[in-house]
Protein backbone atom coordinates (compact mmCIF):
# COMPACT_ATOMS: atom_id res chain seq x y z
CA UNK A 1 0.00 0.00 0.00
CA UNK A 2 1.31 3.28 -0.89
CA UNK A 3 0.34 6.43 1.16
CA UNK A 4 1.34 9.79 -0.10
CA UNK A 5 0.84 13.29 1.76
CA UNK A 6 -0.14 16.44 -0.61
CA UNK A 7 1.07 19.51 1.13
CA UNK A 8 -0.38 22.68 -0.60
CA UNK A 9 -4.34 23.41 -1.94
CA UNK A 10 -3.69 25.89 -4.24
CA UNK A 11 -4.03 24.91 -7.65
CA UNK A 12 -1.68 22.60 -8.06
CA UNK A 13 -2.57 20.98 -5.25
CA UNK A 14 -6.10 20.52 -6.74
CA UNK A 15 -4.15 18.95 -9.88
CA UNK A 16 -1.65 16.75 -8.12
CA UNK A 17 -5.03 15.30 -6.05
CA UNK A 18 -7.34 14.66 -8.66
CA UNK A 19 -4.59 13.05 -10.74
CA UNK A 20 -3.53 10.75 -8.07
CA UNK A 21 -7.14 9.87 -7.52
CA UNK A 22 -7.13 8.70 -10.94
CA UNK A 23 -4.45 6.11 -10.29
CA UNK A 24 -5.33 3.88 -7.49
CA UNK A 25 -3.16 1.00 -8.18
CA UNK A 26 -0.38 3.27 -6.93
CA UNK A 27 -2.00 5.64 -5.13
CA UNK A 28 -4.11 3.74 -2.53
CA UNK A 29 -3.82 6.38 0.33
CA UNK A 30 -3.84 9.93 -0.49
CA UNK A 31 -3.57 12.46 2.17
CA UNK A 32 -4.47 16.15 1.02
CA UNK A 33 -2.64 19.04 4.29
CA UNK A 34 -2.47 22.94 3.59
CA UNK A 35 -2.56 26.19 5.67
CA UNK A 36 -6.38 26.98 5.05
CA UNK A 37 -8.33 23.71 5.82
CA UNK A 38 -11.03 24.77 3.79
CA UNK A 39 -9.14 24.86 0.74
CA UNK A 40 -8.46 20.89 1.36
CA UNK A 41 -12.37 20.34 1.83
CA UNK A 42 -13.40 22.05 -1.18
CA UNK A 43 -10.88 20.24 -3.04
CA UNK A 44 -12.21 16.82 -1.49
CA UNK A 45 -15.55 17.27 -2.43
CA UNK A 46 -14.39 17.93 -6.19
CA UNK A 47 -12.39 14.58 -5.95
CA UNK A 48 -15.38 12.61 -4.36
CA UNK A 49 -17.42 13.96 -7.30
CA UNK A 50 -15.33 13.30 -10.01
CA UNK A 51 -13.60 10.49 -8.66
CA UNK A 52 -15.65 8.76 -6.22
CA UNK A 53 -12.82 8.22 -3.75
CA UNK A 54 -11.89 10.01 -0.89
CA UNK A 55 -9.21 11.89 0.43
CA UNK A 56 -7.78 12.27 4.11
CA UNK A 57 -7.28 16.24 5.01
CA UNK A 58 -5.50 17.74 7.70
CA UNK A 59 -3.95 21.23 8.56
CA UNK A 60 -0.43 22.29 9.05
CA UNK A 61 1.84 24.94 8.99
CA UNK A 62 4.26 24.10 6.78
CA UNK A 63 6.83 26.76 7.44
CA UNK A 64 6.73 24.95 10.85
CA UNK A 65 8.92 21.98 11.07
CA UNK A 66 7.65 20.49 14.37
CA UNK A 67 3.96 20.97 13.29
CA UNK A 68 5.13 18.60 9.93
CA UNK A 69 7.07 16.25 11.98
CA UNK A 70 3.84 15.64 13.91
CA UNK A 71 1.88 15.43 11.16
CA UNK A 72 3.96 13.05 8.68
CA UNK A 73 4.43 10.87 11.88
CA UNK A 74 0.36 10.67 12.19
CA UNK A 75 -0.09 10.16 8.59
CA UNK A 76 2.91 7.84 7.95
CA UNK A 77 3.35 8.61 4.35
CA UNK A 78 5.94 7.19 1.92
CA UNK A 79 6.11 10.29 0.22
CA UNK A 80 5.84 13.97 0.45
CA UNK A 81 4.25 15.94 -2.26
CA UNK A 82 5.52 19.54 -1.82
CA UNK A 83 2.64 21.82 -3.89
CA UNK A 84 2.88 24.29 -1.14
CA UNK A 85 5.27 27.60 -2.19
CA UNK A 86 9.07 27.37 -2.44
CA UNK A 87 9.35 28.92 1.17
CA UNK A 88 8.53 26.22 2.36
CA UNK A 89 10.98 23.67 0.52
CA UNK A 90 13.79 23.99 2.99
CA UNK A 91 11.09 23.10 6.08
CA UNK A 92 9.75 20.21 4.38
CA UNK A 93 12.98 18.78 3.52
CA UNK A 94 14.14 18.92 7.02
CA UNK A 95 10.46 17.14 8.26
CA UNK A 96 11.20 14.59 5.52
CA UNK A 97 14.66 13.92 7.07
CA UNK A 98 13.09 13.79 10.53
CA UNK A 99 10.94 11.20 9.52
CA UNK A 100 12.55 8.68 6.97
CA UNK A 101 10.18 9.82 4.08
CA UNK A 102 10.60 10.69 0.56
CA UNK A 103 10.49 14.01 -0.85
CA UNK A 104 9.14 15.87 -4.15
CA UNK A 105 8.63 19.39 -5.53
CA UNK A 106 7.76 21.48 -8.20
CA UNK A 107 9.90 24.85 -7.54
CA UNK A 108 13.58 25.43 -5.66
CA UNK A 109 13.62 26.89 -2.63
CA UNK A 110 13.51 30.97 -2.15
CA UNK A 111 14.72 32.93 0.48
CA UNK A 112 11.25 35.62 1.53
CA UNK A 113 13.43 38.57 1.65
CA UNK A 114 15.69 38.05 -1.39
CA UNK A 115 13.67 37.50 -4.97
CA UNK A 116 16.54 34.63 -5.89
CA UNK A 117 15.60 31.05 -6.45
CA UNK A 118 18.64 28.97 -6.91
CA UNK A 119 19.30 24.98 -5.88
CA UNK A 120 22.22 25.59 -3.67
CA UNK A 121 20.12 25.46 -0.73
CA UNK A 122 18.23 22.22 -1.65
CA UNK A 123 21.52 20.76 -3.53
CA UNK A 124 23.17 20.99 -0.14
CA UNK A 125 20.94 18.30 1.38
CA UNK A 126 21.99 16.02 -0.74
CA UNK A 127 24.79 14.09 1.63
CA UNK A 128 21.83 13.85 4.16
CA UNK A 129 19.55 12.11 1.90
CA UNK A 130 21.79 9.93 0.71
CA UNK A 131 23.15 8.96 4.40
CA UNK A 132 19.21 8.60 5.17
CA UNK A 133 18.47 6.74 2.40
CA UNK A 134 15.73 8.82 1.27
CA UNK A 135 15.52 10.24 -2.37
CA UNK A 136 14.35 13.96 -3.25
CA UNK A 137 13.45 15.14 -6.57
CA UNK A 138 13.64 18.45 -7.32
CA UNK A 139 11.76 21.13 -9.88
CA UNK A 140 8.74 18.06 -10.97
CA UNK A 141 6.40 20.10 -12.53
CA UNK A 142 6.58 21.24 -16.48
CA UNK A 143 9.00 24.19 -16.45
CA UNK A 144 11.15 22.71 -14.35
CA UNK A 145 10.28 19.15 -14.66
CA UNK A 146 9.26 18.23 -18.07
CA UNK A 147 11.68 20.12 -20.31
CA UNK A 148 14.61 18.95 -18.27
CA UNK A 149 13.05 15.39 -19.68
CA UNK A 150 12.26 16.52 -22.73
CA UNK A 151 16.61 17.05 -22.94
CA UNK A 152 17.40 14.21 -21.24
CA UNK A 153 15.34 12.20 -23.54
CA UNK A 154 17.02 14.12 -26.80
CA UNK A 155 19.93 13.49 -24.96
CA UNK A 156 19.55 9.48 -25.21
CA UNK A 157 17.34 9.17 -28.26
CA UNK A 158 17.64 12.14 -30.81
CA UNK A 159 21.14 13.65 -30.11
CA UNK A 160 24.91 12.24 -30.08
CA UNK A 161 25.82 15.39 -28.76
CA UNK A 162 23.70 18.73 -27.81
CA UNK A 163 24.76 22.22 -28.43
CA UNK A 164 21.56 24.13 -27.74
CA UNK A 165 18.70 24.48 -26.03
CA UNK A 166 15.72 26.85 -25.95
CA UNK A 167 12.66 26.71 -23.60
CA UNK A 168 9.83 28.37 -24.95
CA UNK A 169 6.73 28.58 -22.79
CA UNK A 170 3.53 30.06 -24.67
CA UNK A 171 0.57 30.72 -22.75
CA UNK A 172 -2.11 31.29 -25.73
CA UNK A 173 -5.38 31.28 -23.61
CA UNK A 174 -7.47 34.05 -22.77
CA UNK A 175 -9.12 34.45 -19.15
CA UNK A 176 -11.09 37.42 -19.47
CA UNK A 177 -9.41 39.58 -16.49
CA UNK A 178 -7.42 42.90 -17.11
CA UNK A 179 -4.53 41.63 -15.50
CA UNK A 180 -3.82 37.93 -13.45
CA UNK A 181 -1.23 35.56 -12.99
CA UNK A 182 -1.87 31.91 -14.11
CA UNK A 183 -0.30 30.76 -10.42
CA UNK A 184 0.87 32.12 -7.02
CA UNK A 185 1.20 35.69 -8.00
CA UNK A 186 3.90 36.50 -5.29
CA UNK A 187 6.40 33.51 -6.58
CA UNK A 188 5.78 34.74 -10.47
CA UNK A 189 5.97 38.61 -10.21
CA UNK A 190 8.87 38.03 -8.09
CA UNK A 191 10.19 35.57 -11.11
CA UNK A 192 9.73 37.93 -14.23
CA UNK A 193 10.62 41.04 -12.47
CA UNK A 194 14.70 39.90 -11.89
CA UNK A 195 16.98 40.66 -14.41
CA UNK A 196 17.38 38.08 -17.38
CA UNK A 197 20.05 35.50 -17.31
CA UNK A 198 21.64 32.52 -19.39
CA UNK A 199 24.22 30.28 -20.15
CA UNK A 200 26.79 30.95 -22.94
CA UNK A 201 29.88 29.15 -23.37
CA UNK A 202 30.52 28.03 -19.88
CA UNK A 203 29.32 31.00 -18.23
CA UNK A 204 26.21 33.01 -17.07
CA UNK A 205 24.97 36.24 -19.88
CA UNK A 206 22.91 38.53 -16.98
CA UNK A 207 20.44 41.30 -19.09
CA UNK A 208 18.33 43.66 -17.96
CA UNK A 209 14.78 42.09 -17.75
CA UNK A 210 12.58 41.83 -20.35
CA UNK A 211 15.06 43.36 -22.69
CA UNK A 212 15.44 40.86 -25.11
CA UNK A 213 12.37 39.70 -26.93
CA UNK A 214 11.35 37.65 -30.52
CA UNK A 215 8.60 36.80 -32.45
CA UNK A 216 8.69 32.64 -32.40
CA UNK A 217 5.98 30.80 -34.20
CA UNK A 218 4.51 28.23 -32.21
CA UNK A 219 2.63 25.18 -33.86
CA UNK A 220 -1.03 24.03 -34.23
CA UNK A 221 -2.54 27.08 -34.59
CA UNK A 222 -0.96 29.16 -31.92
CA UNK A 223 1.04 31.07 -34.98
CA UNK A 224 3.49 33.83 -34.09
CA UNK A 225 3.96 34.99 -30.57
CA UNK A 226 6.60 37.36 -29.09
CA UNK A 227 8.79 35.66 -26.63
CA UNK A 228 11.06 37.19 -23.79
CA UNK A 229 14.53 35.86 -22.36
CA UNK A 230 14.33 34.91 -18.56
CA UNK A 231 16.39 33.33 -16.41
CA UNK A 232 14.69 29.94 -14.89
CA UNK A 233 15.37 27.79 -12.74
CA UNK A 234 16.05 24.59 -15.05
CA UNK A 235 18.77 26.26 -17.04
CA UNK A 236 20.79 26.12 -12.98
CA UNK A 237 20.90 22.24 -13.23
CA UNK A 238 20.59 22.17 -17.39
CA UNK A 239 23.95 23.34 -17.44
CA UNK A 240 25.43 21.02 -15.19
CA UNK A 241 23.28 17.79 -16.45
CA UNK A 242 24.14 18.05 -20.33
CA UNK A 243 27.27 17.43 -20.81
CA UNK A 244 29.25 19.56 -23.60
CA UNK A 245 26.36 22.41 -24.04
CA UNK A 246 26.86 25.39 -25.26
CA UNK A 247 23.76 27.15 -24.86
CA UNK A 248 20.72 26.87 -22.58
CA UNK A 249 18.30 29.74 -22.76
CA UNK A 250 14.24 30.36 -21.52
CA UNK A 251 11.54 32.46 -23.22
CA UNK A 252 7.92 33.01 -22.23
CA UNK A 253 5.13 34.56 -23.69
CA UNK A 254 3.75 37.75 -22.23
CA UNK A 255 1.20 40.16 -24.10
CA UNK A 256 1.73 43.91 -24.28
CA UNK A 257 -1.27 44.20 -22.23
CA UNK A 258 0.41 41.78 -19.53
CA UNK A 259 3.42 43.95 -19.84
CA UNK A 260 2.53 47.73 -19.39
CA UNK A 261 0.33 46.67 -16.25
CA UNK A 262 3.35 45.07 -14.78
CA UNK A 263 5.48 48.02 -15.70
CA UNK A 264 2.81 50.31 -13.86
CA UNK A 265 3.19 48.23 -10.71
CA UNK A 266 6.37 48.32 -10.58
CA UNK A 267 6.74 51.89 -11.10
CA UNK A 268 4.59 52.94 -8.47
CA UNK A 269 6.03 50.50 -6.03
CA UNK A 270 3.23 47.51 -6.17
CA UNK A 271 5.94 44.65 -6.56
CA UNK A 272 8.51 45.50 -3.56
CA UNK A 273 8.87 42.14 -1.24
CA UNK A 274 10.33 44.88 1.62
CA UNK A 275 8.12 45.64 4.27
CA UNK A 276 6.23 49.11 4.37
CA UNK A 277 4.80 51.36 7.11
CA UNK A 278 1.04 51.78 6.55
CA UNK A 279 -1.06 53.46 9.11
CA UNK A 280 1.54 52.07 12.09
CA UNK A 281 1.26 48.30 10.81
CA UNK A 282 4.34 47.05 8.44
CA UNK A 283 2.95 45.29 4.92
CA UNK A 284 4.83 43.89 1.96
CA UNK A 285 3.27 45.61 -0.90
CA UNK A 286 3.79 42.36 -3.35
CA UNK A 287 1.49 40.44 -0.96
CA UNK A 288 -1.03 42.90 -0.52
CA UNK A 289 -1.45 42.89 -4.08
CA UNK A 290 -1.86 39.15 -4.36
CA UNK A 291 -4.99 39.81 -2.11
CA UNK A 292 -6.00 42.05 -4.82
CA UNK A 293 -5.47 39.92 -7.74
CA UNK A 294 -7.75 36.70 -8.74
CA UNK A 295 -7.29 33.16 -7.48
CA UNK A 296 -4.63 31.57 -10.50
CA UNK A 297 -7.29 28.30 -9.49
CA UNK A 298 -10.63 30.18 -10.15
CA UNK A 299 -9.38 31.94 -13.33
CA UNK A 300 -10.12 27.95 -15.10
CA UNK A 301 -13.89 28.43 -15.27
CA UNK A 302 -14.04 30.52 -18.11
CA UNK A 303 -10.65 29.82 -19.48
CA UNK A 304 -10.07 29.20 -23.19
CA UNK A 305 -7.12 28.58 -25.54
CA UNK A 306 -3.92 26.40 -25.59
CA UNK A 307 -0.61 26.50 -23.97
CA UNK A 308 2.54 25.34 -25.50
CA UNK A 309 5.53 24.15 -23.63
CA UNK A 310 8.63 23.03 -25.29
CA UNK A 311 12.59 23.08 -26.01
CA UNK A 312 14.15 23.65 -28.97
CA UNK A 313 17.16 21.52 -29.54
CA UNK A 314 20.18 21.33 -31.69
CA UNK A 315 23.50 19.38 -32.12
CA UNK A 316 24.32 16.57 -33.73
CA UNK A 317 23.50 13.12 -35.10
CA UNK A 318 25.62 10.94 -36.89
CA UNK A 319 28.14 13.55 -37.84
CA UNK A 320 25.09 15.19 -38.91
CA UNK A 321 23.27 18.84 -37.25
CA UNK A 322 20.00 18.62 -36.74
CA UNK A 323 17.31 20.72 -34.52
CA UNK A 324 14.29 19.03 -32.84
CA UNK A 325 11.20 20.90 -31.43
CA UNK A 326 9.92 18.33 -28.44
CA UNK A 327 7.20 20.14 -27.16
CA UNK A 328 3.29 19.30 -25.55
CA UNK A 329 -0.38 21.44 -26.30
CA UNK A 330 -2.38 21.96 -23.49
CA UNK A 331 -5.85 22.64 -23.92
CA UNK A 332 -7.40 25.07 -20.69
CA UNK A 333 -11.01 24.49 -21.53
CA UNK A 334 -9.96 20.42 -21.33
CA UNK A 335 -8.15 20.85 -17.86
CA UNK A 336 -11.09 22.27 -16.35
CA UNK A 337 -13.50 19.68 -17.13
CA UNK A 338 -11.51 17.17 -16.27
CA UNK A 339 -9.88 18.26 -13.20
CA UNK A 340 -11.82 22.12 -12.41
CA UNK A 341 -8.14 23.50 -12.89
CA UNK A 342 -6.87 25.36 -15.63
CA UNK A 343 -3.78 24.33 -17.78
CA UNK A 344 -1.03 26.17 -15.89
CA UNK A 345 -1.90 24.42 -12.85
CA UNK A 346 -3.06 21.60 -14.69
CA UNK A 347 0.46 21.15 -16.63
CA UNK A 348 2.36 21.25 -12.93
CA UNK A 349 -0.04 18.99 -11.29
CA UNK A 350 0.23 16.07 -13.83
CA UNK A 351 4.46 15.90 -14.04
CA UNK A 352 3.89 15.82 -10.11
CA UNK A 353 1.78 12.58 -10.03
CA UNK A 354 3.69 10.88 -12.10
CA UNK A 355 7.09 11.80 -10.55
CA UNK A 356 5.65 10.69 -7.57
CA UNK A 357 3.97 7.30 -9.27
CA UNK A 358 7.82 6.58 -10.49
CA UNK A 359 9.45 7.23 -7.28
CA UNK A 360 6.51 4.83 -5.15
CA UNK A 361 6.95 1.92 -8.07
CA UNK A 362 10.42 2.32 -7.42
CA UNK A 363 11.60 3.50 -11.03
CA UNK A 364 12.41 6.76 -9.90
CA UNK A 365 14.54 5.85 -6.72
CA UNK A 366 17.91 6.61 -5.74
CA UNK A 367 19.50 7.68 -2.55
CA UNK A 368 19.89 11.63 -2.48
CA UNK A 369 18.73 15.29 -4.07
CA UNK A 370 18.39 14.94 -7.70
CA UNK A 371 16.67 16.63 -10.54
CA UNK A 372 14.30 15.01 -12.90
CA UNK A 373 17.24 15.08 -16.19
CA UNK A 374 18.95 12.67 -13.61
CA UNK A 375 16.70 10.02 -14.29
CA UNK A 376 16.10 7.40 -16.64
CA UNK A 377 13.32 9.56 -19.21
CA UNK A 378 11.64 6.52 -20.74
CA UNK A 379 8.56 5.83 -18.43
CA UNK A 380 8.19 9.29 -17.44
CA UNK A 381 7.81 10.34 -20.99
CA UNK A 382 5.82 7.48 -21.32
CA UNK A 383 3.22 8.50 -18.53
CA UNK A 384 3.24 11.86 -19.67
CA UNK A 385 1.43 10.33 -23.01
CA UNK A 386 -1.35 8.16 -20.87
CA UNK A 387 -1.90 10.94 -18.33
CA UNK A 388 -3.14 14.10 -20.46
CA UNK A 389 0.03 15.85 -21.59
CA UNK A 390 0.81 13.70 -24.96
CA UNK A 391 4.31 15.13 -26.48
CA UNK A 392 5.31 15.18 -30.33
CA UNK A 393 8.51 15.56 -31.49
CA UNK A 394 9.21 17.37 -35.01
CA UNK A 395 12.28 17.60 -37.14
CA UNK A 396 11.36 21.12 -38.05
CA UNK A 397 11.46 22.17 -41.53
CA UNK A 398 14.99 24.79 -42.35
CA UNK A 399 14.61 28.15 -41.04
CA UNK A 400 12.23 26.82 -38.22
CA UNK A 401 14.31 28.55 -35.14
CA UNK A 402 15.11 31.76 -37.46
CA UNK A 403 16.57 34.11 -34.35
CA UNK A 404 17.80 31.39 -32.10
CA UNK A 405 20.71 31.08 -33.90
P1 LIG B 1 -1.19 28.66 -4.81
O1 LIG B 1 -0.84 29.94 -4.18
O2 LIG B 1 -2.47 28.54 -5.58
O3 LIG B 1 -1.21 27.50 -3.70
C1 LIG B 1 -0.24 27.37 -2.71
C2 LIG B 1 -0.89 26.59 -1.57
O4 LIG B 1 0.12 26.38 -0.56
C3 LIG B 1 -2.03 27.34 -0.91
O5 LIG B 1 -3.10 26.45 -0.67
C4 LIG B 1 -1.42 27.85 0.39
O6 LIG B 1 -2.29 27.95 1.48
C5 LIG B 1 -0.44 26.72 0.70
N1 LIG B 1 0.58 27.21 1.62
C6 LIG B 1 1.27 28.36 1.57
N2 LIG B 1 2.06 28.48 2.63
C7 LIG B 1 1.84 27.37 3.40
C8 LIG B 1 2.35 26.93 4.63
N3 LIG B 1 3.24 27.64 5.33
N4 LIG B 1 1.90 25.75 5.11
C9 LIG B 1 0.98 25.01 4.43
N5 LIG B 1 0.45 25.38 3.26
C10 LIG B 1 0.89 26.56 2.74
O7 LIG B 1 0.04 28.25 -5.72
P2 LIG B 1 0.05 27.27 -6.98
O8 LIG B 1 -0.78 26.08 -6.67
O9 LIG B 1 -0.22 28.06 -8.19
O10 LIG B 1 1.60 26.84 -7.02
C11 LIG B 1 2.08 25.83 -6.14
C12 LIG B 1 3.58 25.60 -6.40
O11 LIG B 1 3.78 25.18 -7.74
C13 LIG B 1 4.45 26.85 -6.20
O12 LIG B 1 5.62 26.48 -5.53
C14 LIG B 1 4.80 27.26 -7.62
O13 LIG B 1 6.03 27.95 -7.69
C15 LIG B 1 4.88 25.89 -8.28
N6 LIG B 1 4.75 25.94 -9.75
C16 LIG B 1 5.62 25.22 -10.51
C17 LIG B 1 5.52 25.23 -11.88
C18 LIG B 1 6.39 24.34 -12.71
O14 LIG B 1 6.11 24.16 -13.90
N7 LIG B 1 7.45 23.73 -12.19
C19 LIG B 1 4.54 26.07 -12.58
C20 LIG B 1 3.58 26.71 -11.69
C21 LIG B 1 3.73 26.67 -10.32
P3 LIG B 1 -3.38 29.14 1.61
O15 LIG B 1 -4.52 28.62 0.81
O16 LIG B 1 -3.66 29.25 3.06
O17 LIG B 1 -2.76 30.37 1.02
Amino acid sequence: MNRVLIIGAGGVGNVVAHKCAQVKRVFSDIWLASRTQAKCEQIRRDVRRITGRTLSIAQVDADNVAETVRLIRRVRPNLVINVALPYQDLSLMDACLATGVHYLDTANYEPRDEAKFCYKWQWAYRRRFTEAGLTALLGCGFDPGVTNVFCSHAATHLFDSIDTVDIVDANAGSHGHAFATNFNPEINIREITQRGKYFEKGKWVVIPAMSLHHSFHFPEGIGPKEIYLLYHEELESLARNIKGVKRLRFWMTFSENYLTHLRVLQNVGMTRIDPVTYQGRDIVPIQFLKALLPDPASLAKTYSGKTCIGCVIEGTRNGKRRTCFVYNICDHAACYREVNAQAISYTTGVPAMIGAMLMLTGQWLKPGVWNTEEFNPDPFMAALNTHGLPWKETLPKKGFTGFLR
